[in-house]
């Protein structure tokens, strides 16, 4: 256990009734004990709650809740004290002060959860879940993370590398006898279970697409020529949303209001203040930009106004977006003002006819939406990749199998053999942290906030 003890607001500050107040290390019960009256926390089981006052000298600075967890049963694998105080800034300043008069140390961002994965509470990935889960804005991201923490992912890899870390050892025994040349590990066997092992890992990368739009939200592009109806249209997604989501209504535009949560699943309308601001995409001054902006979007909703343009060079139009190679949805907007024989000649198209102005249409615009990212349903099981240094490592995995693979077509000696498995081995524990760097782990927990 960690000598030093660790103290740190564990709520977010602002108007919330209650703070939360946490230690973790060797001294986080004696420390708090010098300053609580009430009980003596040393006497209490884990996992107790007790009433009583924090003191500086003789005077009361609050009276808390003390929560007490005795290591190595704490969310960090040590002495762990939580106390819950009366969320006042000058409480919350003044008994963390005392605390570190008393022997506790200001945490570092993510200390308390770095901890826990130094004292084998969690690894690498179910860490930085924890961030994600934190972060999570919408049911989707929070499923993946949720997923990530209770370890679906870990436990996949691990599996994965106790395989692996057999057939390593067998070759590595075959080095002792080089002069003999004998074969420990039959290298059929080894190669049926790198293909097995291979394919796992092209599944799990390959989720990452799937993974990434569900943490980040599914970047989506409103195209179309000017005054069809894009800002109009982008309004309406919006206005809906803000009906639920009051409190950001009358504020200046900002990222956050171009999200748009549908049933569950983020979409994020990129750099729309463009949309807004040039008000068309096909033909802005600098086309190449725009189009490099459609290419981003994992869907495109082009819209077409046809008070503007006939049938065919809408048609024209589509070919071109067609030719971007990102799925698209054709909408068609200001459906109130269309003639029927011009509406006929438009079912050619396979649009969906839109009032973008008058709210028509836009409920089954959404329902397209989720159909054509597919990642609603998701599965409970399924486990999907999120995060880009786990997706780096795999590749790295793979590329470090393909070698064993190609090793033992040709039949390479032992030594180049277990290298390769070595370094395959070696890259799926970065992901979980069997394997790590101090670098590597300032990078993860520097970007948690402190308290976490
Ligand atoms: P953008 O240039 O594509 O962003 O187009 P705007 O959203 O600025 O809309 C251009 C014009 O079309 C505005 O006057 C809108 O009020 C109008 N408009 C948008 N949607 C509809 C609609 O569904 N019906 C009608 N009649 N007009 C619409
Ligand atoms: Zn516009």
């Amino acid at each position: 256990m960690n000598h030093d003890t660790i103290v740190a607001l564990a709520t977010a500050t602002g108007n919330g009734a209650i703070a939360v107040i946490r230690l973790s290390g060797a001294g986080a019960i004696a420390i708090v004990n010098k300053i609580f009256k009430g009980k003596d926390l040393a006497q209490q089981p884990s996992h107790t709650i007790h009433f009583g006052t924090i003191r500086d000298n003789g005077d009361i600075l609050d009276e808390v809740l003390v929560s007490v967890f005795i290591a190595p049963h704490s969310y960090t694998g040590e002495h762990v004290i939580e106390i819950s105080a009366h969320n006042s800034r000058y409480i919350v300043e003044r008994m963390i002060q005392l605390l570190i008069q008393h022997g506790a140390r200001a945490a570092q961002p993510g200390e308390f959860t770095l901890r826990a994965f130094l004292n084998g509470r969690l690894d690498l990935s179910q860490a930085e879940a924890v961030a994600d889960l934190i972060a999570s804005t919408s049911a989707a991201s929070h499923q993946v993370a949720i997923q990530q923490m209770r370890g679906g992912f870990s436990t996949i890899l691990k599996q994965l590398r106790e395989q692996l870390i057999q057939f390593a050892s067998l070759v590595e025994l075959e080095l002792d006898f080089s002069e003999e040349d004998v074969e420990f590990a039959n290298r059929e066997q080894l190669r049926v279970l790198i293909a097995e092992i291979n394919d796992v890992i092209q599944k799990l990368i390959a989720s990452f697409e799937r993974g990434n739009v569900l943490k980040n939200g599914v970047p989506v592009v409103i195209a179309g020529r000017p005054n069809v109806g894009k800002s109009t249209l982008l309004n309406t997604l919006l206005n809906e949303e803000r009906a639920i989501v009051s409190d950001i209504a009358g504020t200046t535009r900002d990222t956050i209001e171009d999200e748009i949560n549908i049933s569950g699943v983020m979409f994020r309308f990129i750099d729309t203040a463009g949309i807004r601001d040039t008000h068309d995409i096909i033909e802005a001054k600098g086309v190449e930009r725009t189009r490099a902006k459609m290419r981003q979007a994992r869907l495109i909703i082009y819209l077409a106004d046809p008070q503007q343009d006939d049938v065919d060079e809408i048609k024209s139009q589509i070919a071109e977006v067609a030719q971007l190679d990102v799925p698209f949805v054709v909408v068609v907007n200001k459906v109130d003002l269309l003639k029927q024989d011009k509406l006929e000649a438009l079912r050619a198209i396979e649009p969906l006819f839109i009032s973008a102005k008058n709210n028509v249409g836009v409920e089954d615009l959404k329902y397209e939406l989720l159909r054509k990212v597919n990642l609603h349903n998701l599965d409970a099981e399924d486990v999907l990749v999120t995060n880009i240094r786990h997706v780096d490592a795999l590749r790295k995995t793979e590329g470090a199998l393909q070698r064993v693979l190609a090793g033992i077509d040709s039949t390479v000696t032992s030594d180049f053999l277990a290298m390769d498995i070595r370094q395959a081995l070696h890259h799926l524990g970065e992901i979980t942290g069997s394997v790590s760097t101090d670098d590597l782990l300032d990078n993860i927990f520097s970007k948690f906030c402190i308290g976490k």
